[in-house]
């Protein structure tokens, strides 16, 4: 299949990028990695008149240490994300997520902006800025804003990303002493996207939990944070019992959709078991019991 007819352009700076955004606005479609685009557009759901290629702009792309933020250009490929030691010393989570994605051709070419202006509902990327509080910073002509992934994603494959803006970079905090993160997913098959995944965030003070951040992808058009459903399960001393606990409140937190190929409590079961084995496994680093 081929995609409709379009205009290609090719920026030599991010000005120019924003430019041509300006003037073709919802016309246009910027393209990076193109590998969900290019579907998109041979299937035709994609017609852009105006195609912007910003694989010229080199100054998008690098993950950079920024003090108490890691941050990473809209233009960096998801392997560059994974295999940083940057991502990997200060947001284990980031670099854990972006080796799952996909297959190895996908990983080389995709970038961690597409993938976030893409919208997955169960994409690695969505759930580990949501996991994270990343901040994405859009860029348009007459300046920059940025938002709280929290409000960056608006439903399935819908974000706030206006027609003439450009996402540059993505912030994602470090993680701090006495924190530890697991990423687990489950897919039908190696490389597809994952029917569940999970983002956990555990700190520990004093033999006690003082944060548990567990994020969940594939349930619902946009990932969900579990935050109202673990308040309970702070200021205690983890054990088999707690463990067990906070994958049930996991599993009635979430409310996946009926679908007849994925049943709503097949993937209930599997937030549970996922949200249980991340756990395990956090625990078992420390040496702490596990359920
Ligand atoms: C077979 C296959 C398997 C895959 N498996 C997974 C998976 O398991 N998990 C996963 O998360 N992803 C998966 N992907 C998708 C992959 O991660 C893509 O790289 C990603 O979704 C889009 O990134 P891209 O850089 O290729 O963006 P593109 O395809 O170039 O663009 C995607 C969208 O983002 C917009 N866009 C691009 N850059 C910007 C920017 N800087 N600012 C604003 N908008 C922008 C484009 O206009 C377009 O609408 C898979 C893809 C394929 C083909």
């Amino acid at each position: 299949m081929k995609p409709a007819s379009f205009e290609y352009h090719r920026p030599a700076s991010i000005g120019e990028a924003l430019t041509l955004l300006a003037e073709y606005g919802a016309q246009a479609k910027l393209i990076s990695g193109g590998q969900s685009l290019i579907p998109m557009m041979n299937m035709r759901l994609a017609s852009p008149a105006h195609l912007i290629d910003i694989n010229d702009l080199s100054e998008l792309a690098g993950v950079k240490d920024r003090g108490d933020l890691i941050e990473i250009g809209t233009l960096t490929r998801h392997h560059e994300v994974a295999s940083s030691s940057l991502t990997a010393v200060h947001c284990p989570l980031v670099s854990q997520a972006a080796s799952t994605i996909g297959h190895y051709a996908i990983r080389q070419r995709g970038t961690l902006g597409g993938s976030l202006a893409h919208a997955d509902p169960a994409a690695q990327m969505a759930l580990v800025a949501c996991t994270l509080d990343a901040r994405i910073t859009l860029a348009r002509h007459s300046g920059e804003r940025e938002l709280a992934s929290a409000d960056f994603f608006e439903g399935a494959m819908t974000t706030a990303v206006r027609p003439d803006e450009m996402i540059v970079r993505v912030g994602f905090p470090k993680q701090q002493p006495g924190e530890r993160s697991s990423f687990k997913l489950f897919s039908r098959r190696h490389g597809d996207f994952a029917v569940i995944a999970v983002a956990m965030v555990l700190g520990m003070k004093d033999g006690k939990v003082n944060k548990l951040h567990i994020g969940v992808g594939g349930a619902s058009p946009v990932p969900v944070r579990l935050d109202a459903a673990l308040e309970d399960f702070l200021d205690k001393t983890p054990d088999a019992p707690w463990v067990v606990s906070v994958g049930l409140a996991a599993y009635h937190a979430i409310a996946p959709e009926e679908s007849t190929r994925i049943p709503a409590i097949y993937r209930k079961e599997l937030t549970q078991s996922l949200v249980m084995h991340a756990l395990n496994d956090l625990l078992a680093e420390q040496g702490m019991e596990a359920a």
